[in-house]
């Protein structure tokens, strides 16, 4: 008897893989003009594990042309960028009140 491919029983049982993406997707954001997060490019440039890159659950830090750039939009407000940093490159905060992630969706 053949064994099943993971696809093949996630089709029979009629199961779909559960995707990061799509989750976040159902998040609703307020964005800020002004950013709660600043990056001290200069403590950046030094940096060689850059922790930020691989912590982050939304992606909002990447790695272009060796540099390490940011977006805020699509911050789920979870702090683990500012403390996995441990250079004190990162200013975090909440952002102000009414703007931000509502979690209501996801
Ligand atoms: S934010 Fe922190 S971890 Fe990320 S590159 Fe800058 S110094 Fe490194
Ligand atoms: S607070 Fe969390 S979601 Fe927001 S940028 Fe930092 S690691 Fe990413």
């Amino acid at each position: 008897m053949a064994i099943d491919s993971r696809r093949d029983f996630r089709a029979k049982n009629n199961m779909n893989p559960v995707r990061v993406e799509h989750k976040l997707a159902l998040n609703k954001y307020e964005v800020d003009r002004e950013a709660h997060i600043r990056l001290k490019e200069e403590i950046c440039r030094e940096c060689e594990l850059r922790a930020c890159l691989y912590v982050c659950p939304a992606e909002c830090y990447k790695l272009r042309e060796g540099k390490v750039s940011y977006n805020y939009e699509g911050c789920l407000e979870c702090g683990s960028c500012q403390i996995s940093c441990g250079k004190g490159a990162i200013e975090w905060s909440y952002p102000r009140g009414g703007f931000g992630i509502s979690f209501e969706y996801g």
